[in-house]
């Protein structure tokens, strides 16, 4: 297809291009008007088809392009502020998702937004799903265009669902038996462990292994947390006997673990220091943190039951 290069510029100022694989692996090209006072990102003008990148590349050489998988900033582009939307470094409103969490649940978590938040589409979510990425959702809307007080009243509710569907996505996965997510959300959230708590650090080395988590409590005393998705993890006594040794002050050890078998339980009682917690979800679908009285009957969701039996066969 041809294109008359003089006409176009006399007519339109930026043109975005909407790459179509499944419409042929073609080029949908939308021009915005000079003399339009605003512009509307999703509706151009529909001015030409194009099958080759090349022809592409040509109208780049001669005008403002954009993509239609780009972020930016929709206010500044409808105020026409394509200058702008060009600075690279250019200051998005947005919500970080938690990187701990697994690929397969970013993708539910991708999915609840796009069928639950009906005014956002791939666009904001995308990054979501890269790896990449940090894991970031965009509200199309840039620092420029919004003040923090702005963004704060207009997204909250917004944002607190989003934190909610991230929590029940990562109960779901330590139900799962997923260690690294337990550890995540517990970091994240440490004050579900008890109140008043606050995190020092997380993967603590010390000579001989690693502490899940180092925290202190609302008197100042050093919390060793020591986090398991077995019940059977005969480490857990040599490790809460241990780390307490590397450490010179008073000291607390907590366990967290989905409960505890009845030889893990007893020799953990004879180890000084020590809070037996387990964990398991509350009516809302979040993690909650109890504390473990021996003797006690534990529902465990089936996967934990499986990874308990799988290793009692591995004992055998
Ligand atoms: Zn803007």
């Amino acid at each position: 297809m041809e294109f008359n290069l003089e006409i176009l510029k006399q007519s339109y100022g930026v043109f975005k291009v909407d790459y179509r694989q499944d419409q042929g692996k073609r080029y949908f090209v939308y021009g915005y008007q000079h003399d339009e006072e605003e512009w509307d990102f999703d509706n151009g003008d529909l001015l030409m088809v194009l099958d080759e990148k090349e022809q592409i590349n040509e109208l780049k050489r001669n005008f403002t392009i954009f993509y239609n998988n780009e972020w930016l900033c929709k206010t500044c582009f409808k105020h026409k502020k394509v200058e702008r939307l060009k600075v690279e470094k250019i200051k998005h409103w947005g919500w970080t998702a938690w990187e701990g969490l697994p690929s397969n649940l970013m993708k539910k978590l991708q999915n609840k937004i796009l069928v639950g938040i009906p005014e956002f589409s791939w666009k904001n979510v995308k990054r979501l799903d890269d790896h990449n990425s940090n894991c970031f959702i965009d509200f199309n809307i840039c620092t420029e265009c919004m003040s923090e007080d702005e963004y704060d009243s207009k997204f909250s509710d917004i944002i607190k669902q989003l934190e909610l569907w991230e929590l029940e996505l990562a109960t779901e996965a330590i139900l799962e038996g997923n260690e690294k997510v337990l550890e995540g959300y517990i970091a994240h959230n440490i004050e579900i462990v008890e109140t008043d708590m606050k995190l020092i650090d997380t993967q603590v080395k010390v000579k001989e292994g690693v502490i899940d988590i180092l925290a202190e409590d609302k008197n100042g005393t050093t919390c060793i947390i020591e986090l398991k998705v077995r019940t059977n993890d005969k480490n857990l006594i040599w490790q809460s006997a241990y780390y307490q040794s590397e450490i010179e002050e008073d000291v607390r050890v907590i366990t967290i673990a989905p409960s505890y078998e009845d030889v893990i339980s007893k020799a953990l009682l004879n180890v000084k220091n020590i809070e037996m917690k387990i964990f398991n979800r509350d009516d809302k679908g979040l993690l909650q943190i109890e504390n473990f009285e021996p003797n006690q009957t534990v529902k465990l969701s089936d996967k934990l039951r499986l990874l308990a039996n799988e290793e009692k066969d591995k004992a055998i």
